[in-house]
């Protein structure tokens, strides 16, 4: 696989998913940085992004909730390069059943090279970052180039 340049912006799309068990936790970390966060665009699971919303009052773009197909949803938009960041607090206690799509969002969240917090401290550690006000360089997957190689393989 060949990658190419695809900067993030400096204003991001961040995505914010949280199992049952750690929503209050996710909630308590938006109240923390609702200042920054309100620099930036939200989006999120369902049953996530609308008690961030109720708690916090900023404005979250909500997909369907996870077990509805919410957490596929937003693999799509990271495939789609429309998101920038992921915030993901998944419950390790309680793995199952949602084992299957943390594996499948954490994959595609490699694939797209984007950052991912799954607990607090990483997303302390994100939200302070100096990029989080300013554009920098991220290399992604050459999808139309791949296509291009793989063209010649199909047999008629
Ligand atoms: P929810 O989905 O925000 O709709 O609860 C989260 C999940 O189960 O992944």
């Amino acid at each position: 696989m060949n990658y190419i340049d695809q900067p993030i912006g400096a204003q991001k799309r961040i995505a914010l998913v949280a199992h049952d068990n750690r929503k209050a936790s996710l909630i308590e970390w938006c109240l923390q940085h609702r200042g920054v966060l309100e620099q930036h665009q939200l989006l999120g699971t369902g049953t996530t992004g609308t008690q961030i919303e109720a708690a916090t009052g900023m404005a979250v773009e909500k997909l369907f909730s996870g077990p509805m197909g919410g957490d596929q949803q937003l693999g799509a938009r990271i495939c789609q390069g429309e998101v920038d960041i992921l915030v993901f607090f998944w419950d390790p206690f309680e793995p199952m059943p949602h084992d299957p799509d943390v594996k499948a969002l954490l994959r595609i969240a490699a694939v797209w090279n984007i950052p991912v917090a799954c607990n607090a401290s990483s997303a302390d550690m994100m939200i302070h970052s100096a990029l989080m006000t300013r554009s920098f360089p991220r290399q992604v997957p050459d999808y139309q180039g791949y296509l291009a190689e793989r063209k010649g393989e199909i047999v008629a």
